[in-house]
């Protein structure tokens, strides 16, 4: 078979159909109410405390800290009212030193860069009136078991970092105590989850004032959150719950930080093909984030390098070309999913671009390429994109089912009535129209549609991360992919409007602070 039959043999393997959308889509629903009961074995289902969402129209200066990675940033927010801001941060890198430390160590020099950016932008909220002071948000990417929307306590470090008297702790404590004894006008109001800070960031900037539903990230993972109602979070509002901390009831709702990267880790419904299990089992954590491993940045250009690795076994690709044992192809993990993304956008006719791309990123010689083997390799990178894009839609279609965002309400409560009052004006109008024989002069024709004016409103879903910001496409396979399941159809599809909502830890975590600073 020829190398393009060959590939594209891989890319049907590849393919993930609407019947598997649909198949998904189900398995997503059952785990997520697994996951509102108890905490789901796939996905964690965690409850931010966070119970409301902007509107676009708050207003004040908030702080807000990201401790990542490898970055310690700090910046300030001023909200306008208007659905806009302006942002002021500033970035330093955490010592290595300080990682593998003690968390006094850590949290004072946390604290330290806090006392320097306040002393530079906001030294006139020095006052001894707490009501002057700074209220922060701290986006803290590490596992926290959440008990409030300002208390979450260490449960692991990761990403190289090891301190081992932090675990156990309250993050927002061991930072507060810091900030206290530099006498700062600061309080750590809120704990916060990059997604929530998406959903949030996204609320308070998109047009429209419906409130955003979902905040998903499609960057080096995957995860999304979403904006439950409170009676559905059974495993916090049960009689027999424990361990919950206060938050305010009064919307009903709260967030709902899903952790769907783990969506599915009994490989139930998610495809799993040859590439995907030989990338799992040289993983750090075989059997766990099957869903991420399919969907995110981390893990497609490992996908890639996979089935080129087993085409080039299988057949005659790159025979002629010379490639090192050491090279980027033979060394796993070292393909960036970049790479996929320009060869997603080659529309040349002799893929010219295919080809210098994969000799500045895999050094195979751009001249020793034919146009069979970049045009294989293309085959096999929109499969892995389209795929990827094509799982994507899957928690966006169950929680757009789940909260019932397709149906329009029972009722439409109107200014100063509660559903009470309307049920009650209903019955009123129904023995009005027994009264006098027939249907009231309000009351439509038999065959008039029925009012909805749900019906047209956006579902306003914000996106952030590199591989839904850049790569090729992706939002329109999302959507095709949403269009088969019958409960959107294309119509459902059209209703959801997605757009990138950047700096969730920003203007995301300020916004949290702020919703924080209203509960107490
Ligand atoms: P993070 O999720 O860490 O905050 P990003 O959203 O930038 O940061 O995601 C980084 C991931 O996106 C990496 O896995 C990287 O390989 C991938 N990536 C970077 N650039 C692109 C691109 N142009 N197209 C697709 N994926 C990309």
């Amino acid at each position: 078979m020829s190398l393009v039959g060959e590939a594209t043999k891989i890319a049907e393997e590849l393919e993930y159909s609407p019947e598997q959308v649909r198949r998904g889509v189900k398995e997503f629903l059952r785990l997520t109410d697994d996951g509102l009961q108890n905490d789901g074995r796939d996905m964690t289902m965690i409850p931010t405390y966070v119970t409301s969402v902007p509107n676009g129209t708050e207003k004040g200066v908030y702080l807000a800290v990201d401790l990542g990675g490898t970055n310690f940033r700090v910046c300030s927010v001023v909200l306008n009212g208007d659905t806009t801001f302006t942002l002021t941060q500033s970035k330093v890198a955490i010592p290595k030193a300080l990682m593998v430390s003690d968390s006094h160590s850590l949290f004072s020099f946390l604290a330290k860069q806090v006392a320097d950016f306040v002393g530079i932008h906001h030294s006139d909220h020095f006052s001894e009136d707490p009501e002057h002071h700074l209220h922060l948000g701290f986006t803290f990417s590490f596992p926290v078991d959440q008990r409030a929307i300002n208390k979450g306590y260490l449960i692991r470090w990761t990403k190289g970092f090891d301190i081992p008297d932090a675990i156990g702790k309250d993050v927002c404590a061991l930072l507060q105590k810091e900030i206290d004894a530099l006498g700062l006008p600061v309080k750590v109001a809120a704990l916060v989850n990059d997604t929530v800070g998406t959903l949030m960031a996204r609320s308070y900037t998109s047009p429209g004032k419906t409130g955003t539903l979902l905040g998903a990230i499609f960057g080096t993972g995957t995860n999304g959150a979403y904006v439950e109602k409170l009676d559905r979070i059974t495993k916090m509002t049960s009689a027999s719950a424990n361990d919950v901390g206060e938050y305010d009831t009064s919307t009903g709702e709260m967030v709902v930080n899903t952790e769907w990267g783990s969506f599915d880790n009994a490989l139930n419904v998610l495809p799993d093909s040859l590439y995907d299990r030989m990338l799992d089992q040289n993983s750090v954590n075989p059997g766990i984030q099957m869903f991420e491993k399919r969907v995110s940045g981390m893990f497609l250009g490992e996908i890639l390098r996979n089935a080129i690795l087993s085409m080039k076994e299988d057949t005659r690709l790159f025979a002629t070309s010379t490639i090192a044992e050491d090279s980027v192809l033979n060394t796993p993990w070292s393909i960036d999913t970049s790479l996929l993304s320009y060869i997603e956008a080659d529309l040349t006719e002799d893929y010219s671009v295919t080809k210098e791309q994969l000799q500045k990123d895999l050094g195979i010689s751009a001249s020793t390429i034919s146009n069979d083997e970049a045009q294989a390799v293309k085959i096999l990178v929109h499969a892995i994109g389209k795929r990827s894009a094509r799982l994507s839609a899957v928690p966006i279609a169950a929680i757009v089912i789940a909260t019932g965002k397709l149906s329009p309400p029972a009722e439409t409560p109107t200014d100063g009535l509660n559903l009470k009052d309307l049920s009650f004006m209903e019955q009123g109008i129904e023995i009005l129209r027994r009264a006098i024989g027939g249907r009231s002069p309000a009351a439509p024709p038999d065959d008039a549609p029925p009012p909805n004016i749900q019906d047209e409103e956006p579902i306003d879903i914000g996106v952030d991360g590199s591989v839904v910001e850049f790569y090729p496409g992706f939002e329109k396979y999302v959507r095709e992919a949403l269009r088969d399941v019958p409960e959107l159809g294309e119509k459902g599809e059209k209703r959801i409007r997605m757009g990138v909502a950047k700096d969730g830890s920003g203007v995301g975590a300020a916004l949290i602070a702020l919703v924080a600073k209203m509960q107490y």
